[in-house]
């Protein structure tokens, strides 16, 4: 068998949407299981509905992923160029020889024509029903269109699709998937500006390409009859890709395909990363600046319509090449859960050594403002708190504290408690800490104790206050790691600030 090549083929439109990801990603679980290629190729023919940035957006989020092209625009490879618009001129001879060999025909009707049309006819298809009322090479006589050529009159080339035939291909997924050609309208295969559109470009260049296997979202299924017609009619038959339809990813409720706008009403991300409208400046967050990690985005994304078979869900990317099988991948849409795609990443972090999170920690203080200088303390403190987070975000109020006075200090549960048996409990500790020297937590805690029992007080009811003062609120790792590795000196400045802001909050 020829090696296998497969491609992930975006038209550079906007954020990537994680349907979209996911796509790549089977795309490239197969490649590399089967040690084949994986090419990305980039499908911008239509003019329209190009966007600035986005080709360079699908790059990072590819690179985000760990995703890296075997062949594409700035990734080498024989089969370029890579970008669709750049190949214009080769796609015009398939769409001649379709012409010569009758499986398509000029049509010459105006934007006007096809608007009147639509509006006596509203379930109006270009097709076997009406193709003969249109003004086209197949209703006109030879010499009227060779007289509409030389005049230089706009054309578009469309496929003529037969009459009553049923188009049947082997879907990896769905097994035998049929479409009866009636349905099936003329397409236009080359375009009045002489640009290929999508379904003549993805069928020459996945021919030309040399693609074995072309796995697409569930949403291309109606454009495959015009596709498998297509590769016939081209004489190509024998060599178009196997094909698999990936099931869609649904909104939380099971009802229809998951879209920006449910993400954004039900308060998650759709897309891998930020991405910024360059029209409207509109802003769409996304999985990465929340705080996700590439390794649980990838992870979930698997998991969204495929398993393994047994109960195991958290997978490495090298565990899913190994593992991943298109025959496990689900017919039916998978239901997006937030909260489940949180737990993974929740799971990743716990999973990841400092050294690993190290980077995106110290990205993520930096444009919180929180400086470090210390990159070992970072360490611990990463070690020490990672339990606690879900989104790498969360380390900024469950460790920032390390690097930084607290911003907020609640005392709330503490002040009505507050008495000066406290307070002189407090300053007693602080001459404590001066005069020791062994600052573990294990020392910390029993000096704390000892005083407590000595004053008299009930050590509850002074570790709260302690906790609160070091960190700000009821939260954060054991107390006396906390102080251990504040040190000595910023334990004692926020125990003293503490004790200022209680005596002014009482
Ligand atoms: N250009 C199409 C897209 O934007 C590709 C569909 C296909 O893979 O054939 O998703």
């Amino acid at each position: 068998m020829s090696k296998v090549r497969v491609r992930f083929a975006p038209s550079p439109t906007g954020g990537l949407h994680l349907g979209g990801v996911r796509t790549v990603l089977f795309n490239y679980l197969f490649a590399r299981q089967q040690g084949g290629e994986f090419i990305l190729r980039i499908e911008d023919t239509d003019q329209t509905r190009f966007v600035p940035g986005a080709e360079e957006y699908i790059i990072e989020c590819l690179k985000w992923c760990g995703i890296t092209p075997d062949e594409g625009p700035g990734f080498g490879g024989e089969f370029g160029p890579y970008r669709q618009s750049e190949r214009k001129a080769l796609y015009r001879q398939y769409a001649e020889q379709l012409l010569v060999d009758g499986y398509a025909y000029y049509a010459f009707d105006t934007p006007e024509d096809l608007e009147k049309k639509r509006a006596e006819l509203p379930n109006f298809q270009y097709g076997h029903a009406h193709r003969n009322e249109m003004k086209n090479s197949i209703s006109l006589s030879s010499q009227e269109v060779e007289e509409l050529l030389r005049n230089g009159t706009p054309y578009v080339i469309r496929i003529k699709v037969p009459q009553d035939e049923t188009v049947s291909f082997d879907d990896m997924i769905r097994d035998e998937v049929s479409f009866e050609t009636s349905l099936v309208d003329d397409k236009v295969l080359l375009k009045a500006d002489g640009m290929p559109t999508y379904h003549l470009a993805v069928v020459v260049d996945d021919y030309l390409m040399k693609i074995t296997h072309a796995f697409r979202g569930e949403e291309w299924l109606p454009s495959a009859p015009v596709h498998i017609l297509l590769w016939k009619y081209l004489g190509w038959e024998n060599e178009m890709p196997k094909w698999a339809h990936l099931p869609l990813i649904l909104k939380p409720d099971g009802h229809g395909k998951l879209s920006k706008r449910d993400g954004a009403r039900l308060g998650f991300p759709v897309y891998a990363m930020n991405w910024t409208d360059p029209k409207t400046t509109e802003l769409t967050e996304g999985f990465r600046e929340i705080g996700f990690l590439p390794e649980a985005f990838v992870n979930l994304l698997a998991m969204l319509g495929w398993n393994d078979g047994s109960d195991q869900e958290l997978f490495s990317m090298d565990e899913l090449i190994e593992k991943f099988s298109l025959e496990r991948v689900n017919k039916s849409g998978a239901k997006f859960d937030f909260e489940k795609a949180q737990w993974y990443n929740a799971e990743w972090i716990k999973k990841l050594d400092s050294a690993r999170l190290l980077e995106s920690i110290i990205q993520i203080f930096k444009s919180n403002n929180i400086e470090v200088t210390d990159q070992g303390k970072l360490s611990v403190v990463i070690d020490l708190v990672k339990d606690r987070c879900t989104l790498l975000t969360d380390f900024i109020s469950q460790g920032g504290y390390f690097f930084e006075n607290p911003r907020v200090f609640d005392f709330s549960s503490v002040v009505n408690k507050w008495t000066s048996e406290k307070v002189s409990f407090f300053i007693a500790y602080t001459e404590i800490l001066n005069a020791i020297t062994d600052h573990s937590p294990s020392n910390l805690e029993v000096s704390f104790k000892a005083l407590a029992e000595e004053k008299g007080l009930k050590i509850g009811d002074v570790m709260l206050p302690f906790r609160i003062m070091l960190v700000g609120g009821k939260f954060g790792p054991a107390v006396f790691e906390i102080a251990s590795l504040l040190g000595k000196e910023e334990t004692i400045q926020r125990i003293n600030k503490g004790l200022d802001m209680l005596s002014r909050e009482v």
